[in-house]
């Protein structure tokens, strides 16, 4: 069965600093980056984009935001400019689920870190969607089913947060390294998408496991994750574009939702 859906990603994009490094997850992206067709647009949810409500950036040039403090002066340097897609915009707005336009916001670094590596020349636009503060997971869940159809109309749909995301217990001496506690719940979590389990991933933390409340401390992280598992069809293939671990506390699996079996073929 062929389909023209555009497959999804979710990233977990780890600390602002992969941005300009080269590693083994920066490669991933980038390998990834370069399998992918182009897009006619992509919508991003990023973790660092809460709102009241739910936005998107309508600006025609929506500004670069650096969301991010005391890093190497290198990272304030990097230059990511997309343009807007206005059919995006239009195509969000007539949908009719409450989305607001903002033609002040920009581009958090959730969004441009990862797209740096996925798409480096800017030249796909790209409008953000914020996270709306005041959802539950389930909430997420059901906002996100209503994305379903835009993979259809040619966007690629990216979620830009953690499975596990815990800065206070961060270890600066496991720089690729995870703590036994946030493989276990990221194992869970990669069973349970593996699983298709909606489920499971749309559980609160005190249901979910023992794990779920070191992992998820905060919420926002983990959201865009259920926006991605929202806009997944029975067509869909899921390929692991990297699992991995960054002081302890932070996982960086990411993966790729497409009706295609061999995009990622030298994939793990
Ligand atoms: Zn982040």
């Amino acid at each position: 069965m062929t389909s023209t859906i555009t497959p999804a990603l979710f990233i977990g994009h780890g600390s602002p600093e992969n941005v300009v490094l080269d590693n083994r997850f920066t490669r991933h992206l980038q390998y990834c980056g370069q399998q992918l067709v182009k897009p006619k647009a992509i919508l991003m949810i990023s973790a660092h984009w809460l709102t009241h409500g739910t936005f998107i950036t309508t600006a025609s040039h929506p500004k670069q935001v650096f969301d991010f403090y005391g890093f190497a002066k290198n990272l304030y340097q990097v230059n990511y400019q997309a343009k807007t897609s206005h059919s995006l915009v239009e195509q969000l707005l007539g949908l009719k689920i409450g989305i607001i336009d903002d033609e002040q916001a920009g581009f958090d670094h959730g969004t441009w870190t990862i797209l740096k590596h996925l798409f480096p020349q800017a030249d796909v636009p790209v409008v953000q969607l914020s996270l709306n503060s005041q959802f539950n997971r389930q909430q997420h869940l059901a906002f996100a089913q209503k994305l379903q159809a835009l993979r259809s109309a040619g966007v690629m749909i990216i979620g830009s947060g953690n499975v596990v995301h815990n800065l206070r217990l961060l270890n600066w001496q496991q720089r690729e390294q995870g703590a036994n506690w946030a493989k276990t719940f990221d194992l869970q979590i990669k069973t349970a998408l593996n699983n298709h389990d909606t489920a499971f991933l749309s559980q609160e933390n005190a249901t979910m496991s023992a794990e779920a409340k070191l992992a998820i401390p905060t919420e926002e992280h983990y959201w865009p994750l259920l926006y991605i598992e929202g806009v997944r069809t029975a067509l869909d293939n899921m390929t692991w574009i990297d699992e991995g671990y960054e002081y302890g506390s932070i996982s960086l699996r990411s993966y790729l939702l497409s009706a295609s079996t061999n995009i990622l073929t030298n994939s793990f």
